[in-house]
């Protein structure tokens, strides 16, 4: 960052710590060239998440592709675009994951099924079937025996 004082590009960082608003992280800043200090005041970066896939590699989070999966289910369906971008929102931003900054492929499906089930049954249904990978008719149609009684998630 450059120096507010003499302009040189060559500082470091003395102390961070949380601003008082919690979005936001006060930082100590000395430049190396004047010595001079200043504090800045810089919105928290996130780690990016990162995803373990069922066969444990991991890969970062692609929040396209999960919006793409999800308006896959959703096909002409009464879902908007910006319902779809909470629910990946929702789960990038989850508290759960602020620590490892880590999910399974597993855990992002269940996110999604949670909140499109509150959205629209049918699309709740495409997902499930998809992600499930059910292996028989019969656990499928036990999922929405449930879905109808309410129970379930
Ligand atoms: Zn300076």
């Amino acid at each position: 960052m450059k120096c507010p004082f003499c302009g040189i590009d060559d500082d470091k960082v003395i102390d961070s710590r949380p601003a008082e608003d919690g979005n936001t992280v006060r930082r100590r800043r000395e430049c190396l060239h004047c010595g001079r200090r200043w504090s800045t005041r810089e919105a928290e970066e996130m780690a990016p998440l990162i995803v373990i896939k069922k066969d444990k590699s991991r890969q970062p989070f692609d929040r396209r592709k999960l919006i793409a999966g999800i308006m896959k289910s959703c096909e002409k369906r009464p879902v908007s675009l910006e319902a779809i971008e909470q629910i990946v929102d929702h789960i990038e931003r989850s508290e759960i994951h602020q620590i490892s900054r880590e999910i399974s492929t597993a855990e992002i499906g269940e996110a999604v099924l949670k909140h499109l089930r509150s959205i629209d049954e049918v699309a709740y249904i495409r997902f499930m079937s998809v992600y499930r990978e059910f292996s028989d008719v019969a656990s499928f149609l036990n999922e929405l025996e449930s879905l109808k009684h309410g129970e379930g998630i």
